[in-house]
């Protein structure tokens, strides 16, 4: 069958199956789902398909390690070194309303949303990151305290033999059902979504699958985060490899909650009795740089020592899964959400905090289509 003759379609198909959508969104992650919700629920009577290259969402969403997390004192701080204080308090709020989104729009309980409390460590008390970040304890309580209404929700306590700050307003999801749930919402909302479907090539007014099946529609966005220059030829945002691993159950866990080390580079939990660890980007970030998910061993080793060195649990633990996954960085740590030359609306770049940010990346984006 040829596909990209339109006129060797039957007329069922066409009345039906092929007629123009109104908006067709290329990736279900969480970003391409909360665009394609929060569009619908503005605009009812639109039609609204979703096309996903996997059988089933294939991305950084499905693949992440489940913090809900808003920034760290010592990632506040870094960013500070790179950023004005009016784009890391934007950013903040940003990631605090993004995280108030997900929880009500998907419900605590089905998303697996526990607020466990978040420590980033420090080696010592005279590491000179953990004395700036101390020491800028009551600025950042308070940027929180201003979004929140929580005040103090940074405090310096120890844990297990570490100096760390403390956040009360991290916590914990399951990344797993959190898709589950956006996904049936989406559904149920009457949103299309194919899977199986990967994207070659996208205009303002066409999408083209690998197998040359053309799909018109009034307005296309990409939601392809770390894939988007595969897609659309722009280097807008680069791919960024992270690296999770799963231990066996543990006869001692001493970590509960979201627990970050080096500015956020490394991160753990605990999943049940097992740790989960990931992470460690910065050991070799050039080689990150890619879209293969593949292990890369030598942060698979630095993740193995530290977790000897320093955390304590028992001698004989062993990685039971591991994975990558592919997450997209653009030129600052905030995503690009635009119209692109071609026409085509594009969200991308959500780095390491699109669990946070994803849903309010979404309702941005789904009021900015069709507006220009
Ligand atoms: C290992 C790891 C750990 C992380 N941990 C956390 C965390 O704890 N907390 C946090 O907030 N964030 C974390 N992140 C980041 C977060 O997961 C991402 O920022 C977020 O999931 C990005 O969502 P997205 O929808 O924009 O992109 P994705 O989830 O990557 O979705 C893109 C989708 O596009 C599809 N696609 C790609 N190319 C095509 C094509 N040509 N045709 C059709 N479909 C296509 C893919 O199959 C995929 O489903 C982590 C990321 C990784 C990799």
């Amino acid at each position: 069958m040829n596909f990209k003759n339109i006129s060797q379609r039957s007329w069922w198909e066409r009345e039906v199956m092929s007629h123009p959508r109104d908006l067709i969104i290329v990736g279900s992650g969480i970003t391409g789902l909360s665009t394609a919700l929060y569009y619908k629920k503005q605009n009812p009577e639109k039609s609204v398909m979703v096309l996903d290259r996997g059988f089933w969402p294939t991305g950084a969403t499905g693949r992440n390690a489940g913090f809900a997390c808003f920034g760290s004192a010592g990632e506040l701080l870094d960013d500070l070194k790179h950023e004005d204080e009016a784009g890391v308090k934007d950013r903040l709020r940003l990631r605090l309303e993004g995280l108030e989104l997900l929880k009500s729009e998907l419900g605590e309980n089905e998303i697996g949303f526990e607020m466990t409390g978040g420590y980033e460590i420090f080696d010592s008390k005279e590491d000179p990151h953990f004395l700036e970040s101390a020491e800028n304890l009551p600025r950042f309580s308070k940027w929180v305290e201003d979004i929140t209404g929580v005040a103090n929700s940074y405090e310096v306590r120890d844990i297990n033999g570490f100096v760390s700050i403390f956040n009360g307003l991290e916590g914990y999801i399951h990344s797993g059902k959190m898709l589950r749930r956006l996904t049936q919402k989406v559904m149920d909302a009457g949103v299309e979504i194919r899977w199986n479907s990967p994207v070659e090539n996208v205009e303002a007014n066409r999408v083209v699958l690998s197998d040359g099946l053309e799909l018109l529609a009034g307005a296309v966005m990409t939601a392809v985060n770390g894939y988007s220059s595969h897609l659309l030829g722009e280097t807008l945002v680069k791919p960024a490899r992270g690296y999770v691993m799963v231990s066996n159950p543990l006869k001692k866990m001493p970590w509960k909650g979201t627990c970050h080390y080096n500015m956020g580079y490394v991160y753990f939990r605990d999943l049940g009795d097992r740790l989960l660890i990931g992470g460690a980007r910065d050991v070799d970030k050039a080689g990150e740089e890619s879209t293969e998910n593949e292990i890369n061993p030598k942060i698979k080793q630095w993740l193995i020592d530290f977790v000897n060195d320093k955390l304590g649990i028992d001698p004989d633990w062993r990685i039971e899964q591991e994975w990558t996954g592919v997450m997209g960085f653009g030129a600052t740590k905030t995503p690009e959400m635009k119209r692109l030359s071609n026409g085509v609306y594009t969200a991308a770049g959500l780095g390491g905090m699109g669990v946070a940010i994803g849903m309010k990346v979404g309702e941005r984006m789904a009021g900015m289509i069709g507006q220009e």
